[in-house]
Order: structure tokens, then sequence, then C-alpha cells
């Protein structure tokens, strides 16, 4: 009921804007609402980016996340749905970064036709790293350090803000409070951490999808894939893996719902192989969220069970 009122209020004022506008450019106001029903359709492509929408966006957005809980985004493809999606899309919101290696030729069709924002755009280059292993590019995972998934946030906000200025305040207010969720989400890693003895805190996962997180949050990480799941892990990989676990007495391991377990189920064989035991210490999210409707599929739910999940392995006898 309570949304029914709200649409009919926004509808009346956005036809009269609509005609005032005449003709305009994609991203101006006259192209938005799609679908008649008074709110922006938002198309994101990771649940994380779906995630900043839905909660800076609120009761003006309706969002779309075409890459569900376990999809790869490296290698994800769009299907045909996914290309109608985009295409009714007021705006479209990606990672980049080549992030969304499968789907660069349909991001770059759309940019061409729909307001199309990377969330990754306003962060400075020199805090992004570039391993020599993934050929001059920029590791995408930004969004494992909160501090730089809150200039996602504010590209979120800004891009709204600029498509749809009649509801700019409450993207604002969204905004704010979101922000602070991120602030404290930042602070409960960080004192998380802090809980593993230091000669433990190494992080072995099965795909480099980390190393931000290392970094701000000062875990050492180590992959068994590089940083795209795209190169599969060679058998001196595991080798390689499995000495530094042996070597560092690493008590766990992690698994990620995204990628397949076997490669981490490996590694962990191997270790055996030489004689130590490393468990497996559950499964993280890395690049994409839990199932709608559990904590772990909202972006700081998942960051939350990451953490809870990673601190509780590693601080165990
Ligand atoms: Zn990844």
């Amino acid at each position: 009921m309570g949304y029914l009122m709200k649409s009919s209020i926004t509808v009346l004022p956005f036809l009269i804007l609509a005609v005032l506008a005449g003709a305009c450019s994609a991203n101006s106001v006259a192209a938005v609402d799609g679908a008649g029903d008074g709110k922006l359709n938002v198309v994101a492509t990771t649940g994380m980016i779906g995630d900043l929408a839905i909660n800076i966006g609120g009761d003006y957005v309706e969002v779309t996340s075409l890459m569900g809980s376990g999809v790869d985004p490296h290698l994800y493809k769009a299907t045909a749905g996914d290309v109608r999606a985009l295409e009714q899309a007021d705006i479209i919101f990606y990672n980049g970064l080549h992030l969304e290696a499968g789907m660069s030729g349909v991001l770059e069709r759309m940019s061409d036709q729909r307001p199309t924002t990377a969330v990754t755009k306003s962060i400075d280059p020199s805090v992004l790293s570039a391993p020599p292993e993934f050929a001059g590019a920029y590791d995408p995972h930004v969004w494992f350090d909160v501090s730089l998934w809150k200039q996602a946030a504010e590209v979120v906000r800004d891009s709204l803000i600029e498509l749809d200025p009649a509801h700019s305040s409450e993207y604002q207010v969204n905004a704010s409070s979101y922000l602070e969720e991120l602030d404290e989400l930042d602070n409960y890693v960080r004192e998380q951490i802090q809980r593993i003895p230091e000669e433990r805190r190494v992080l072995v996962t099965a795909h480099d999808a980390f190393n931000y997180f290392g970094q701000a949050y000062g875990i050492e990480v180590a992959g068994l894939q590089g940083i795209s799941t795209a190169t599969e892990a060679g058998t001196a990989d595991v080798q390689d893996l499995a000495s530094l676990i042996v070597e560092r007495q690493i008590p766990a391991i992690f698994i990620e719902s995204s990628v397949p377990q076997r490669n981490i189920e490996a590694v962990q064989a191997a270790v055996e192989a030489r004689g130590f035991d490393v468990r497996i210490g559950g499964e993280l999210f890395s690049d994409a969220m839990g199932n709608p409707g559990t904590p772990e599929g909202t972006y700081p739910g998942m960051v939350r069970h990451n953490v809870d999940t990673i601190v509780s392995a590693l601080t165990q006898e």
C-alpha cells in the first residue's frame, strides 16, 4: 500500500517534467522510467554493485543484478535475457577494471545507448594494484577493501542524482547512512583480523580475490589461481602453495562460493602428502554474494561472513 501511494505521488511530477523537457539525451530525466512505475530501472552486473544501488536508490529504483550467487564474474557472458534487461535500463552500473571480461563487448555497446557507469571509476589508480601476472591490468577485486567500496558507493550516489535530480536529497540521505554502515564494517574487519595471532595471518584461497583485503586489514594472502579464474592453476602452483602452507604451519585454507571446490581440495591433498594437516576453514564469498534473503546476500553481510569465517578458522587450535 505504502509503495503504491509513493509511486502515484512520484509519477505525476515526473510526467510533467518529461513533457517540458521534450527530446533530450539518454542522460536526462526524460529518458528515465521505461517501466512507467515512477522508479528508475537500474541494472547492475554483480550483486555487490546491485546492493549499492538498492541501498542508495531506495524507493526510487528497481534494481536487477545480472550475476546471482555462485556466479564467477570473470567468466560470465551476458544471456539474451541480460541483454534485454540492459536495453531497458535507465542506468547500468558495472565494476570495471576488467572484472566482467566476458561482458566487455556488450557493455561497450550499451554505453553508446544508455548511461553506463563503472563504479570503480573514481578510485585513484595509485591505490590500485597491477600484478604482473594480470598482463598490466589492475586487480578488480576492490570491494574487499571497504574504504575503496565507499568510493564506489559515492559514484552510484552521484550518478543517480545526475540522472534523477528530483530525488537528490533522498539519494544523499540514503548514501550517508549507507556510508556510515560501511565505516562501521571497515572498523569491524580491522578489529577482527587483529584477533588472529600475527604469525597465522595468512589467507589461502582458491583465487587471488583478496589482495586489497590483505593490504587494507593486514593479512598476507595467497591464491591458487591468479587474479582472474580464466587461467587454470597448474600442478606447480598447487605444489608451491602446499609448500607455503607446510612451511608456515597454516591451520586452514578456504574455498570460494564462485570457484569450484576441487581446486582448493587439490592443495589440501598435496599438503597431506607432505605429512601436514590443513583444514578447509569454510566457504568465503569472494566474487559473488550469497542467496537473496540470507545475511550473506548483502554486501555488508558477505564481508562479515568472510571475516568471521577467516578469524574463527585461523584462531582455532
Ligand atoms: Zn575474482
